[in-house]
Order: C-alpha cells, then sequence, then structure tokens
C-alpha cells in the first residue's frame, strides 16, 4: 500500500462510474478513484487530486478528494426522464446549423432557448459557407438579425483551409461544446480541430487506456490549434435540445423579450390575444421581429411533445 501526495489541482476528462481521467495542471493524466464521500462528479469538472505512490515514489494511482465550485452545468435527461448533469463549467455551446442541410423556420430559436435556459452563452455557427449563393442569400440575413441581438456569429467550412480561422479564434481560453441537427457538419469540424487520434483519445498514458472502458460519456479535449481551447464532447451533448421548460423559461429564452416580461396588463398574460400585452405591442411596433414571435409560439405550443 502506497502513500498519498500532496493535494493537486486537476478537471475531470472523462469519467466512467467512481472512476475518472484527471488531468493535472503540468497536463499529464492519471486514472484515479473517487474518495467514498464524493459523487457525481462529471467531464469538466474542477477537482482536488493527490496522487498515490508505490515504495519507490512512483505513482501508481490517484484519489479525488474534493470538486470545485461549478460556473455552469449541462444537464440531459437519463432513461426515466430525470435531468442528470453530463457536464460542467462549460463556457460556451456553438450551435451549428449549415447552408445544407438548411435549418427550418425556428430550428436556430430552439436551440437558442434550450442553451439560454442552461445559462451558458450561445454561438451561432454557420458552417458549409462554400455551398452559399453568391451575395450571402437569405442565410446570411438571418445571421445577421441574430447577430443584432447580441449573438456571436461565426462563418465556417471544412472545405478549405482557411474555413477554421474565426472559429479557432472563438474556441481559445474557453471550453465549449458543439450542439445540432445531424448532417451539419459537427463531426467534420471537430476531426478538423482535433486532427490526431491520440488527442482525441484525451492523450491518456498507456497504462491508463488498457482496459477497454468504452463509453459514450462525455469527454474533454485539448484543440492543440487553439490558445488554451478546449472542447467538451459526446454523442448526447451532440444531441442537446429543449427539455423540461415551461412557458415563462421559453419567454426569458427570447433576449429580447426579457425587459418587457412582467409587464403585460394581466400578470398572468400568455402572450396570444390579451389587451395591453407587452410582447403583443412590440411585435406591433417592429421591436420583436414577427419570425421570433412565431417561433416562440411553436414552441410554447410544442411543450410537452418532447
Ligand atoms: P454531423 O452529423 O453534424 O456530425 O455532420 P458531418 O460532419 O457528418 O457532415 C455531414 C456531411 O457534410 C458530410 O458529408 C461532410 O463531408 C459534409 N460537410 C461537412 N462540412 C462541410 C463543409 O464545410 N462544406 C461542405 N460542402 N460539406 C461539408
Ligand atoms: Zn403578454
Amino acid at each position: 500500500a502506497g502513500e498519498y501526495g500532496p493535494e493537486r489541482p486537476g478537471r475531470v476528462i472523462a469519467h466512467f462510474g467512481r472512476t475518472l481521467d484527471v488531468r493535472g495542471e503540468d497536463g499529464t493524466t492519471l486514472r484515479c478513484h473517487l474518495r467514498a464521500n464524493l459523487e457525481g462528479l462529471v467531464t469538466g469538472d474542477r477537482v482536488v487530486w493527490r496522487a498515490a505512490e508505490d515504495d519507490q515514489g512512483r505513482v501508481v494511482d490517484g484519489v479525488v478528494v474534493a470538486r470545485g465550485e461549478r460556473t455552469s452545468v449541462l444537464e440531459r435527461p437519463d432513461a426515466r426522464g430525470q435531468l442528470k448533469p453530463v457536464a460542467a463549467n462549460i463556457d460556451q455551446i456553438l450551435i451549428v446549423f449549415a447552408v445544407e442541410p438548411a435549418p427550418h423556420a425556428n430550428l436556430i430559436d430552439r436551440y437558442l432557448v434550450a442553451a439560454e435556459a442552461t445559462g451558458i452563452a450561445p454561438v451561432l455557427v454557420l458552417n458549409k459557407i462554400d455551398l452559399l449563393p453568391e451575395g450571402g442569400g437569405e442565410l446570411m440575413a438571418l445571421l445577421e438579425r441574430y447577430a443584432a441581438l447580441g449573438y456571436p456569429v461565426v462563418t465556417t467550412t471544412t472545405a478549405e483551409a482557411t474555413g477554421l480561422a474565426a472559429l479557432l479564434k472563438r474556441l481559445d481560453g474557453r471550453t465549449s461544446v458543439f450542439v445540432g441537427q445531424s448532417g451539419v457538419g459537427k463531426s467534420s469540424l471537430i476531426d478538423r480541430l482535433l486532427p490526431d487520434e491520440e488527442l482525441r483519445i484525451g492523450a491518456l498514458s498507456k497504462d491508463s487506456r488498457k482496459g477497454t472502458h468504452t463509453t459514450t460519456t462525455a469527454r474533454l479535449y485539448r484543440l492543440p490549434a487553439s490558445r488554451g481551447g478546449e472542447l467538451i464532447d459526446s454523442p448526447g451533448i451532440r444531441e442537446f435540445g429543449l427539455t423540461h421548460l415551461d412557458e415563462q423559461q421559453v419567454a426569458e429564452g427570447f433576449i429580447e423579450f426579457r425587459p418587457l416580461l412582467g409587464r403585460c396588463r394581466f400578470r398572468d398574460c400568455r402572450h396570444r390575444q390579451e389587451p395591453g400585452c407587452a410582447l403583443l405591442a412590440a411585435v406591433e411596433r417592429g421591436d420583436i421581429h414577427p419570425q421570433r414571435f412565431a417561433s416562440y409560439r411553436r414552441i410554447v405550443d410544442s411543450l410537452g411533445e418532447t
């Protein structure tokens, strides 16, 4: 039996039940177990860990002894529909959509509302701009509307060497996740950002990788081409969407509605045809875009369907 070394800061890069891969500040990764009184840790958590050493002072194992405060948590429903944290300390949600397949009317708004409900900053990424028509077309006009609301927007293409420059800048120094419907190019983007297979499996030491823990849980990767940028990815995270929201949360997910909420004549206004509705008046004045308001309606009407 060995001794435990000093307490060190680290970050969970993957977890398999009570076994975690933790990366220390020097960049090395160690497979750790959890101290008995700790649970519920997820990928991205900041932790305090101690290395267990053998008689010769070689590190053989680690133990996670404490979890740091979380700045954010991403939750997904489990098989029973209960929300469970799947990743922590994410700085931004990159909502990827594409020129082809083009997003249908309220898809972007659905992702934005879901992102706003987590409190994690959304970023809109339009991929496959190599397929844009001359002049940009409707999609670029749509993107400008979101930029005017204050959302960062980035355009990318994996078809050209220079297509990822803006995205790389956006990823610098932050922890990001990619979400979006199938076929928009998430895998292609991530493949380009993590070109090295060794990096993609987390740069674990050979020892740590022995015993194939095939897992669909989230994994944290360092983005080699960015300055300190990190990416958390899993099939479940990519399928991120609207869950467990009520009408009030949906309304708050439309950022331009926020200053108007609570200003309707009736406190329980549902913004349908009530007299003195502040939202309807704003649509009338042109302060709320009719498409955004139509999106809001459609999302509210679909609550409970998902
Ligand atoms: P995912 O389902 O979001 O992970 O999408 P994929 O990465 O699998 O991409 C779907 C398809 O779009 C593939 O055939 C890719 O080769 C293609 N694709 C991805 N990025 C681009 C791009 O920037 N331009 C073009 N023209 N095709 C792309
Ligand atoms: Zn109202």
